[in-house]
């Protein structure tokens, strides 16, 4: 890891020399798939105290990213980031066909380390501010798509939040079809913006060496702009748009799914397998970027219009994490296993019934009933409670058989459906999360995208107002 981290910072280094006469890059602080992100502070502000120094996130791309999708990664971050809870952006600085963004670090907790104690309260706070993010996000009609915790920095200490990485972004337009870009302008002025940006960060309070940094500006400046006009435009024209390679449906390999919810849901035939399909077996082109256990099912059975209500679900995944403890909550390897995942916890019914609506047939093997989420975050939060000899012990019959449910066969204590009329554990005095926070999470799980909770309605629900249970 020390051997990637030195890598990272050569790699930008060697890649953007005007790096480092800007800042001082000090380790490596993320990467994604795209990426890596540096911890860098300003040469200029050296002779200040450590800890008022400013620090910035710098974000190298990965120089095979297509030009596309760094320049709408940057122009979402113009136009839409900065304010509620989206990360905005200070400059960019480009040499070639590498790109790195500059952005404030911020400090954050990995979710990985928290997401166990995640209270009430803090649930509460998580939420909100993702939905403010959100909000704010699709009131410019346009899909994060990427929306899941290694893309949100949050410090558990200051309570701050910041929704990144837009790198997957998409504008899409009143009919729901993909809106592209104006490229070109859209370049011209981000980077005009980035010139005013990276000219304030610079000069902001300095007097000192002045001519020689106007100068300096001045040069790169034109350079730049026209290098990045150029460039883009030329690497855009050997790389034409829409050549999605859409990977034709395989029939899952559901084991892992199963062996993951037997727990749950032990009766679940191995062999129960879903595929997606439409009549007329014509290639479905509909955009699936994302990440497969936070892909709803729209995006799964590849619905070509898509709204922002795709993130809307990814939200409530990440709810159902903090409300079961349970990180990841699907982890399919693909998108016919993230589907048979839901069909596990929302019936079969409901997934059917919107595939109809698209035009889509899902075929199964097993029919599956709807669990009841509160039942399933608390059999997941609570395991050991559940599964104690002593719960077992208290639901056998004299003759030692267990009462089954006739739904899911499953003993009745161990039930988990929605509909089952079997109270056998209280779940009262047990359960930290109020009701409320079950009925916000099942309509941002809304398996029907037309039905689902708009991030603004979301934000009016009784469980942000509810300050006490
Ligand atoms: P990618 O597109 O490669 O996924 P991201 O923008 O998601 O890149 O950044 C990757 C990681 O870098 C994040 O998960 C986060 O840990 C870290 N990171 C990104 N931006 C910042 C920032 N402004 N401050 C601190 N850490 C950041
Ligand atoms: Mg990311």
């Amino acid at each position: 890891s020390t051997d990637k981290n030195e890598d990272a910072l050569r790699e930008l280094q060697e890649s953007i020399p005007e790096i480092s006469k800007i800042f001082d890059v000090h380790c490596r602080i993320g990467s994604g798939t795209f990426s890596s992100v540096l911890l860098g502070t300003l040469q200029r502000e050296r002779c200040l105290s450590e800890t008022s120094r400013r620090r910035f996130a710098i974000k190298h791309h990965n120089p095979t990213n297509h030009p596309e999708r760094i320049l709408r990664e940057l122009e979402c971050m113009f136009r839409i980031g900065g304010v509620d809870n989206c990360i905005g952006i200070n400059c960019v600085v480009r040499c070639n066909d590498n790109v790195a963004f500059v952005m404030p670090y911020m400090s954050h907790d990995r979710f990985h380390d928290i997401y166990r104690s995640m209270g009430v309260q803090e649930v509460r706070n998580y939420m909100r501010n993702l939905l403010i993010a959100l909000r704010h996000v699709h009131k410019f009609s346009v899909i994060h798509r990427d929306v899941k915790p290694s893309n949100i920095l949050y410090n558990r200490r200051t309570g701050k939040f910041l929704l990144c990485d837009f790198g997957l972004a998409q504008k899409i337009g009143p009919d729901g079809s993909i809106v592209q870009s104006e490229l070109s302008n859209a370049a011209a002025l981000a980077l005009m913006r980035d010139m005013e940006a990276a000219r304030h960060l610079m000069l902001q309070d300095g007097n000192s060496a002045q001519d020689e940094v106007q100068e300096y500006l001045s040069c790169q400046q034109e350079q730049r702009v026209r290098a990045l006009g150029g460039g883009v435009a030329q690497a855009l024209a050997q790389a034409p748009l829409g050549s999605k390679k859409d990977v034709a449906v395989q029939r899952a390999d559901t084991q892992r799914l199963i062996n993951r919810l037997r727990f749950v849901n032990p009766t679940a035939d191995p062999n129960n397998y879903v595929s997606p399909t439409n009549d007329n077996k014509k290639e479905v082109h509909a955009s699936r970027a994302g990440t497969p256990g936070y892909r709803p099912p729209e995006v799964l059975l590849r619905c070509p219009t898509q709204t922002t209500a795709v993130d809307i679900w990814a939200a409530g995944v990440i709810m159902l994490t903090t409300l079961s403890s349970m990180h990841p909550f699907f982890k399919a390897p693909n998108d016919c296993a993230a589907l048979s995942e839901i069909i596990n916890v929302f019936g079969d019914i409901q997934v059917r019934k919107t595939a109809f609506m698209m035009d889509r047939l899902v075929l199964l093997t097993q029919k599956m009933t709807a669990l009841d989420l509160r039942r399933l975050c608390m059999r997941f939060r609570l395991a050991d409670h559940f599964i104690s000899m002593d719960v077992l012990r208290r639901h056998c019959k004299a003759d030692g058989t267990v009462e089954a449910c006739k739904s899911c066969e499953q003993a009745t204590f161990n039930c988990l459906c929605r509909h089952t009329s079997h109270k056998i554990e209280k779940y009262e005095g047990l359960d930290i999360f109020p009701a409320h926070a079950y009925d916000l999470l099942s309509r941002l799980l809304e398996v029907n995208p037309q039905k689902r909770i708009s991030a603004d309605e979301a934000l009016k629900h009784p469980f942000f107002s509810d300050q006490h249970r």
